[in-house]
């Protein structure tokens, strides 16, 4: 049986486009990239709700080796990124590998062909070498399970599935939730409702955002001189990194820093919200750092619109035209606007089913031996399989470093297995070991063991309460380990 592609990549944002320009550089140009939706961008591509931004400085957000001079914000709005996203398949030549609409409904490690059987549902399986998913960690909508949501008369609609034939102006509007989707979205739809009711369940810590215009000559130097955008990049990484490293993964030695952040944030609050039961309200119980924190200049100041309403009474149930609370208020509104994220670890770990060497599927090993994976990409038993998207790979706060060092780490791998005059590489349970013992270790250090974090609803913590999503380590470390990790980690045949 032959073996139709050198690697099928799940997914088409920015990870699995990373992906596919490392395995060109390798020389692999005989790729398949699947993807459900209808294009490039991934989070990008499906996410299209008004407010959307990056809050993550773009210049740091974005390939180091394809800087963009032309960004218009320090925080660049959604659609840019998603431009941004098309540059880098069309500059890359990666359309050419890319199937749209194609949803894979799972994977199976066939020994005897030494090849991975990916199966779609719409079409005929494919086989590859190498398998290598990057379905993102936010990939899979999640929808609340709140008594009589779907007999609601008006339109529900998701943040992630976004109606723009939905006219908010005039209306009754309510936004179940609080995350970084809804800090985001709330100032936007309270400019055009009428009435706008805000479901909080858990407060989100909400930073200034540092925003500004990048006026056009600095676009032109940063086009003419790219050094001087590496060194904007460079002192982008620096503060972010400098905030997770001291704010949250070494709380036990610098809780000084995480207290600082925390009183930023509280002084923010008191800045902008005078009335002192609604500012309580609005204060988080939990430690800074314990969930994602927001960056937002307008969302608190939403709500001092008289006609933006901040419910913190849990919600019984929706029924034909209203929500009904605990404390027996009802609330009459036209349009039910849904920012309550994603399954995380329901759903996404993995987010199809991978059966790997002996039957063993990785979910159900997963939930029953702890989450890991070595490096954050690899798991003994599922030979030439790259998981991008695994516990602890998550490095830094832009999501561009974890890509990079993974980049790095898929380089030193397959080198080190074509040196060999192979083709198969599995890690070692060894090695496997031994990284998780580091990374638990580490967690000890941070926020999500020493914080207050029992209350924050952070996906952060999978179902078994540990912080296994964020790899607790610099950013340097990550790229250093990425680039030197002992190459016999790795058996190979
Ligand atoms: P999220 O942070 O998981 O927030 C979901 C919100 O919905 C929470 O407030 C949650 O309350 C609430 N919720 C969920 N189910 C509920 C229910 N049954 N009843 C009442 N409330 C419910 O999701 P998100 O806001 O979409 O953000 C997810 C992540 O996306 C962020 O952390 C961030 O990493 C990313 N993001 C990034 C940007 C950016 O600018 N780069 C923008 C948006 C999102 P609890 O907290 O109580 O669970």
């Amino acid at each position: 049986m032959n073996t139709q592609y050198e690697a099928v990549i799940v997914g088409a944002g920015f990870g699995g486009m990373g992906a596919a320009i490392q395995l060109n550089r390798l020389g692999y140009d005989n790729l398949l990239i699947l993807d459900r939706e209808s294009d490039v961008g991934g989070t990008w591509h499906v996410n299209r709700y008004p407010g959307l931004a990056v809050d993550i400085p773009s210049a740091t957000y974005s390939y180091s080796f394809e800087p963009n001079p032309h960004w218009s914000r320090l925080f660049a709005p959604g659609e840019e990124l998603k431009r941004y996203a098309a540059h880098v398949a069309d500059k890359y030549d990666l359309r050419r590998f890319m199937r749209f609409g194609a949803v894979v409904t799972g994977a199976e490690w066939d020994a005897e062909h030494a090849h991975w059987t990916v199966s779609l549902r719409d079409s005929a399986p494919v086989t590859a070498k190498y398998l290598l998913t990057a379905t993102g960690f936010l990939s899979q909508p999640r929808k609340p399970d709140i008594e009589g949501v779907d007999t609601f008369a008006g339109a529900v609609v998701h943040t992630t599935d976004w109606d723009d034939d939905c006219d908010l102006t005039g209306k009754r509007v309510a936004v179940i939730g609080t995350g970084a989707t809804a800090v985001q979205l709330i100032p936007e739809v309270a400019k055009a409702a009428a009435e706008l009711t805000v479901y909080q369940r858990t407060p989100i810590w909400v930073s200034p955002k540092l925003d500004f215009r990048v006026p056009k000559a600095l676009q032109r130097l940063f086009a003419a001189l790219p050094l001087t955008q590496r060194i904007a990049r460079l002192a982008g990484t620096a503060v972010l990194e400098l905030m997770m490293v001291s704010g949250v993964l070494h709380y036990r030695q610098a809780p000084l820093a995480n207290k600082l952040a925390e009183q930023w944030c509280r002084a923010h609050l008191r800045r902008q919200v005078r009335d002192p039961e609604l500012r309580r309200k609005l204060l988080p119980r939990y430690t800074f750092g314990c969930k994602r924190p927001t960056f937002s200049n307008d969302y608190y100041r939403a709500f001092g619109k008289d006609h933006v309403h901040l419910e913190t009474s849990a919600i019984r149930r929706v029924d034909e035209s209203g929500i009904v609370t605990a404390d027996g208020n009802r609330r009459e509104i036209d349009v039910l606007l849904l920012a309550t994220g994603f399954d995380l670890w329901e759903t996404n770990f993995p987010a199809i089913g991978i059966t790997g060497r002996n039957g063993r599927d990785l979910g159900a090993w997963w939930r029953e031996n702890r989450f890991q994976a070595y490096e954050g990409v690899a798991i003994p038993g599922f030979p030439n399989l790259i998981s991008l998207n695994s516990p602890y790979s998550y490095s830094g706060l832009s999501y561009f470093t974890t890509i990079e060092s993974q980049m790095r780490h898929i380089d030193r791998l397959f080198t080190a297995m074509r040196r060999r005059g192979a083709t198969v590489f599995e890690v070692t349970s060894r090695a496997n070991e031994a990284f998780l013992d580091r990374m638990t270790d580490r967690i000890g250090d941070s926020i999500f063991a020493l914080g207050r974090c029992a209350t924050a609803n952070s996906y952060y913590f999978n179902p078994h309460g540990e912080a296994t999503l964020l790899r607790p380590s610099s950013t340097v470390n990550a790229f250093r380990e990425a680039a030197s990790f002992p190459v016999d980690d790795y058996s190979y045949a």
